[in-house]
């Protein structure tokens, strides 16, 4: 079946209607019509499939996709123009112009924690870009998934934009296929085995992925307001956030007066209480849920650590000076388990930083804006905040992706838009003047070319 719709996409795509500008505007304008409509059910389908809270939902999810729609459907137009480049001398006299293609079939693989933003993301961008698509959503949050195979094929013919649902047999059976972009985003292991079977046939990817994010807390830092902004950041989606903090890098002579504010933050946002919390989520799956309480064995839980495995919850926790070797500080955490690690002197944070790959993002909290400066540069990150978590994630004029092993390429905004299109140079030569020296016989002509090469 896979082979047949990926065949019915392709000679669909041939009759070029994806590559009219108009005809992308007004799909994505019925697409944006449909989403407003099916908001409620968007947000009933998320509380379903891991208790995510309405205000979550709105604020992370679908208020994100509608903005992506609304800066793709102003700006596609121009976007999609031909671009004059300013020519080269040496190819005097010319006309340098720069294309926007669709590369074509285009499959985007999507993961459950951000189940719906994190599909029509890069889902909007294909669309405007002129390509066809085929949509894997994850199946550990079926409710979304259904939904989303719903809302799509009510708005697109499948032989333009579908959805496929299923889990790693689909998944697999999807990248045996001869794609023209593959957009990816899940966690290192699968973006390894995308990365794989996209090199069998050189077919481009984005790999958007995770990795163990550092937060650096020196000693001049606002505690309040960084217990605040931390809590905020490592609990929205119960901990279940690429670019959540992973763990706390924390100077010796403010732990406890941190540990003091962080506990009152946590009390303040999810009550003493957090389990009847209507604000705080639940983990995915039964395995997650194993994954994560393995951390809490024999660790000194700070605040939390209460689980409950019924209903798949786990409370915010903070753990004490966790040793490197723990299970918690192993890979990345993904849940809201949060360890904290004091040092006194700087290059501990290098040591353990460097010790991992390069994470997807990194935090610093600091009233020392060279200090600020000086971590941004020494490490290599995807992205990250200075005196907040998460945020770098709401400009879409900022780039959104890893580095290393967080990730290859990155989307957002226009950037979404060309990560979707071949940029394709063409050199428009004039014909009524045809300068000799570059045509072989080469005699004589070396020392000419070569002041003309100094000169332009
Ligand atoms: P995952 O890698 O397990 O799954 C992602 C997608 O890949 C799903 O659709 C799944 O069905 C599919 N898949 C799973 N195993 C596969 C296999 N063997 N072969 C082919 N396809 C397979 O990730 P997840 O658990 O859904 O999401 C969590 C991970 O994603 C975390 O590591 C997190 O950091 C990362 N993530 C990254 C970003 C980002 O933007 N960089 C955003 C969200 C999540």
């Amino acid at each position: 079946m896979i082979p047949e719709l990926l065949q019915s996409q392709k000679s669909y795509f041939k009759t070029e209607e994806t590559k009219n500008v108009a005809f992308r505007k007004k799909s994505l304008k019925q697409l944006k019509a449909e989403l407003v409509n099916q908001e409620s059910k968007i947000i009933e389908a998320l509380a379903k499939d891991f208790n995510k809270p309405a205000f979550e939902t709105v604020l992370t999810e679908t208020s994100v996709v509608l903005s992506e729609l609304d800066h793709m459907i102003k700006n596609l137009e121009k976007w999609s123009k031909p671009k004059w480049v300013l020519p080269s001398l040496i190819n005097f006299p010319s006309t340098d112009i720069l294309y926007s293609e669709p590369y074509g079939q285009t499959l985007i693989i999507a993961p459950w924690n951000y189940p719906y933003q994190l599909a029509m993301a890069p889902l909007i961008a294909a669309i405007a870009a002129g390509n066809t698509a085929i949509l894997k959503p994850s199946e550990l949050t079926p409710h979304t998934s259904a939904l989303l195979k719903q809302i799509i094929s009510h708005v697109f013919k499948p032989e333009h934009v579908t959805v496929v649902e299923g889990g790693v047999d689909v998944s697999t059976t999807l990248l045996k296929q001869r794609w023209d972009y593959i957009f990816f985003t899940g966690s290192v292991n699968v973006g390894k085995i995308v990365a794989k079977a996209a090199a069998k046939n050189l077919t481009p990817v984005t790999l958007e992925l995770g990795g163990k994010n550092p937060c650096i807390i020196d000693q001049t830092a606002n505690i309040n307001l960084t217990a605040k902004r931390i809590v905020w950041g490592k609990f929205l989606n119960a901990g279940q956030t690429c670019i959540a903090p992973d763990y706390i890098l924390i100077h010796d002579s403010i732990k406890a007066s941190f540990y003091k504010a962080i506990k009152i933050e946590i009390e303040n946002a999810y009550s003493k209480n957090p389990e009847n919390s209507k604000d705080f989520c639940r983990i995915v799956n039964t395995k997650n849920f194993k994954r994560l309480t393995k951390m809490l064995e024999n660790e000194n839980c700070i605040v939390g650590g209460d689980i409950n495995e019924k209903s798949l919850y786990i409370s915010p926790t903070v753990i004490d000076e966790p040793n490197l070797d723990s299970e918690v500080m192993k890979d990345e955490i993904f849940g809201p388990i949060l360890p904290v690690i004091s040092f006194k002197d700087k290059t501990k944070i290098e040591t353990i930083i460097t010790s991992y790959n390069k994470p997807l993002s990194l935090y610093i909290f600091t009233t020392q804006t060279n200090a600020a400066k000086k971590l941004i540069e020494k490490f290599s990150f995807g992205g990250g905040c200075i005196n907040d978590t998460v945020v770098h994630f709401a400009n879409h004029r900022l780039p959104f992706g890893g580095v290393g092993n967080s990730g290859i390429g990155a989307y957002h905004g226009k950037l979404s838009f060309d990560t979707f299109s071949h940029k394709k140079p063409v050199v428009n030569k004039g014909n009524w003047l045809d300068l000799p020296l570059r045509y072989a016989p080469y005699n004589g002509k070396l020392n000419k070319i070569k002041s003309l090469l100094k000169w332009l």
